[in-house]
């Protein structure tokens, strides 16, 4: 968002609220791109790099280029691109590739919260209702289940979600009195119990047991 222009030695500069931020150049990054897909897909294949700036409120201020475009022109330059490379793949080839990639795809896993260099009080533990999700409301635990104090609603598999954050934010491996604390349970059976019914991996044994969350990012 903001206004968006390219100097002479390629690097892109958002200014926001009288405030300039320099960016590496998109179109530089994504000609980088086009070299590491050609070394990965092996195929002397036309590949032809485009930037699209999707926010709707950014301005480009910078010369007209058709390959840095606006969501708006993206259609349109479809268009034009698959005229102009009509001959060159087939749809069989372009399926069968698109197959080879996305067999070749696996997950990135980033410690989020130390990427972001977040601290535990930043973070606000528990199970949230996802009804109410803009109110940001916690459930609470009762009678076997997750009840929102907003909406009343009930969601055995709460805590799934919240097990989830841990796992995408702070570790893979969980053990029950890490749990108790980020679902704000106080019973070690219940957590356990949680924990147990998921089917999670577990390594080690007794109070030490961690629990691998992996199976549910
Ligand atoms: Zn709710």
């Amino acid at each position: 968002m903001g206004s968006l222009s390219i100097n002479d030695h390629q690097q892109l500069i958002q200014r926001i609220n009288h405030a300039n931020k320099y960016y590496p150049s998109p179109h530089l990054q994504v000609q980088l791109q086009v070299c590491q897909l050609r070394t990965l897909i092996n195929e002397p294949l036309a590949i032809h790099p485009l930037v699209v700036f999707t926010h709707p409120d950014a301005s480009l201020n910078f010369e007209y280029n058709p390959d840095l475009i606006t969501l708006q022109a993206l259609s349109l330059r479809m268009n034009e691109l698959m005229e102009e490379y009509s001959n060159c793949e087939s749809t069989t080839n372009i399926k069968q590739l698109a197959f080879d990639l996305k067999s070749k795809h696996s997950r990135k896993h980033e410690n989020l919260y130390n990427h972001y260099q977040l601290s535990k009080n930043q973070l606000i533990s528990g199970v949230f209702c996802i009804w109410c999700s803009e109110k940001k409301t916690l459930m609470t635990r009762t009678h076997g289940t997750w009840q929102c104090p907003s909406c009343g609603r009930l969601d055995k598999l709460a805590h799934i979600e919240a097990l989830k954050d841990y796992g995408y934010l702070i570790n893979r491996l969980i053990n029950n009195e890490e749990a108790r604390s980020f679902l704000r349970v106080n019973s070690r059976f219940t957590v356990s119990r949680l924990l147990n019914d998921l089917k999670l991996e577990k390594i080690g044994e007794g109070k030490g047991t961690k629990y691998d969350l992996t199976k549910l990012l």
